[in-house]
């Protein structure tokens, strides 16, 4: 089950092979090669990297499968 690093949410989209969208917190995850990286979508449309916001205590149970 894939969950969303930032909220832990099961209600991620998937946009594209590597990457996902979570209608929770509204953000964009990326799945580089099991390296997550992870945007804040702006109401523009814009893309923020917010990596940093990201305390990582959820990743251990990003699996995407
Ligand atoms: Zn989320």
């Amino acid at each position: 089950m894939m969950r969303c690093p930032n909220c832990n949410s099961i209600d991620l989209g998937r946009i594209a092979e590597n990457q996902f969208y979570c209608w929770h917190c509204f953000i964009e995850i990326a799945d580089n090669n099991g390296k997550l990286e992870i945007y804040q979508v702006e109401s523009d449309g814009t893309l923020t990297a917010i990596n940093d916001l990201i305390d990582g205590q959820n990743e251990d149970a990003w699996q995407v499968q």
